[in-house]
């Protein structure tokens, strides 16, 4: 049993002194490429950053694995990533992005002790190999001082940035056993990071494994649904707050899972719009709800307008007029019996394409409105560049709108806001009488929330605009 894994040791030893030559050969021949070339950068570093490349960050971890006898020396690989690098490559040019590459580089290099290793495997991500270290809480420590380094802005041409980042976090012996099983568990790590929310870090445990085969499966089951329509839609009445009339509906999808019951549609749209499947999904929510609008003015109930959201991704497709102008003509309804909902989130990224599909569906005669207005991170400054007739206040300021006097004054100013721009404002989630009466106060224009009605399944909904229709359900007290 000890000579056989003696063996093996001896073969790890053997592979990792292998790799170390042929990594030593590249980098000569690199270099004298680079010579030849009179370029200053030889292959074993990083040409933007100077720093070791991906291969012999790979070499260096596999050889202190040979070198330590199993669970030895506990080490951890850190895997990070930076936000909205693209954006910052896409709005202010290569050259800026290098640069901030280089300053997040310099900043990382002072977090580490000189036996640990930092390289730059892609564009906007970045590896740590913390070598001996004794425990996770001083990975955490050394977690704590890489946020605390980029957390200072970044000034370049003229512009200040802050940087966000995800973190993962893989230790040795535990989350793996060789180079390849540490980095792609960190990186995993880091992908659940980033889900998580900005500057979060998570360490690798086996239940990520698990978690990343139940989302491949959810994946799996999701493109299944797909392609077989296998969603609904809810429909929920918004109210004029003036004199009780059902002004709106909001089209809100459902997709029932075979096994897990409803899935809420913050869990699956986001996987939808990683996997490509938002703008199937993003279509058949337009038609199937236009066709339900239709129904409802064949049976004498529609309200004014039929509300309904679109992921940002289906905002920067080149051709999304279009292809709704399409939909309406099939269906038959009227353009401005529609407003597309989107978030400010949505606004962040590919400016100029947003802009031109906001305006073309503006001039289609199609209301827009920002969903979930004040929980985004964009400027101000878009609302007097857009086309925007209606702003909603965010459930999350609502529900604590008679107690919380931030809430309050946020709705308040957002009321303000939206008034003077000449918008209309609506609040969502109102579930108390409390509530709505502090909003008709703050003189908010329409309401939409479980105290007036759940989203309703399109025979529910039916039922409950012909009887508002007769008597205005939640009249002006
Ligand atoms: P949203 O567009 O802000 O929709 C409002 C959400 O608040 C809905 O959740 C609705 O059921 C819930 N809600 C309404 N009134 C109340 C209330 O009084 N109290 C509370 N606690 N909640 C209330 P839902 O249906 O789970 O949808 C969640 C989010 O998923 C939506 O937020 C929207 O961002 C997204 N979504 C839903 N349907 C679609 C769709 O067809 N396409 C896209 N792209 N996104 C969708
Ligand atoms: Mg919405
Ligand atoms: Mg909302």
């Amino acid at each position: 049993m000890i000579s056989k894994h003696k063996t093996k040791q001896q073969l790890i030893l053997e592979v990792a002194a292998l790799r170390s030559r042929i990594a030593q050969l590249e980098s000569i021949r690199g270099a004298s490429r680079g010579i030849s070339r009179g370029s200053d950068h030889p292959s074993s570093s990083d040409a933007v950053t100077g720093l070791p490349t991906r291969s012999m960050f790979y070499n260096k971890l596999s050889m202190i694995l040979a070198n330590s006898g199993r669970g030895n020396s506990p080490l951890a690989v850190l895997f990070f990533c930076l936000d909205r690098f693209k954006l910052i490559n896409d709005s202010l040019g290569y050259g800026v992005g290098d640069n901030l590459l280089k300053m997040v580089a310099s900043r990382l290099t002072r977090c580490m002790r000189q036996d640990d290793t930092l390289c730059r495997p892609g564009k906007d991500e970045f590896m740590l190999l913390l070598s001996d270290v004794p425990d996770k809480d001083t990975v955490i420590l050394v977690a704590g001082r890489i946020f605390e380094a980029l957390a200072t802005p970044f000034v370049l041409d003229n512009h200040e940035l802050v940087i966000n980042c995800s973190l993962g976090i893989c230790m040795y012996p535990d989350g793996g056993e060789n180079a390849e099983s540490l980095i792609k568990n960190a990186y995993s790590a880091m992908q659940q990071a980033r889900d998580k929310g900005k500057n979060n870090y998570c360490f690798f445990s086996p239940h990520l494994n698990a978690y990343e085969f139940s989302r491949l499966l959810m994946e799996s089951d999701l493109r299944h649904a797909v392609s077989q329509h296998d969603f609904s839609l809810r429909f929920q009445p918004q109210m004029a707050l003036n004199d009780g009339r059902i002004v709106g509906m909001e089209a809100l999808i459902r997709w029932e899972h075979a096994e897990f019951g409803f899935v809420s549609p913050d869990d699956f749209i986001p996987l939808a719009e990683e996997v490509g499947l938002i703008e199937p999904i993003g279509e058949w929510v337009l038609r199937v709800a236009c066709e339900h609008y239709i129904l409802c003015q064949k049976c004498g109930c529609a309200p004014s307008r039929l509300a309904v959201n679109l992921s940002p991704l289906q905002l920067y497709r080149v051709g999304l007029a279009s292809g709704i102008s399409k939909i309406l003509d099939e269906t038959g309804l009227k353009p401005d019996c529609l407003e597309i909902e989107i978030t400010e989130g949505a606004l962040l990224k590919d400016y100029s394409t947003t802009i031109s599909t906001l305006n073309a569906l503006y001039r289609m005669g199609i209301q827009i409105a920002i969903d979930d207005f004040g929980t985004g991170y964009s400027s101000l400054a878009y609302l007097s560049q857009l086309p925007v007739s209606k702003l909603k206040i965010d459930k999350i300021f609502v529900s604590a709108i008679t107690k919380d006097k931030r809430c309050a004054a946020i709705s308040r100013v957002v009321v303000t806001l939206a008034h003077n721009l000449g918008m209309r404002v609506i609040a969502e989630g109102v579930e108390t009488v409390e509530q709505l009466d502090y909003l008709r106060d703050l003189g908010c224009d329409e309401m939409q929330g479980f105290l007036l009605a759940r989203p309703l399944t399109v025979e529910d909904s039916v039922r409950f605009l012909k009887s508002a229709a007769k008597t205005p359900p939640l009249g002006k007290n």
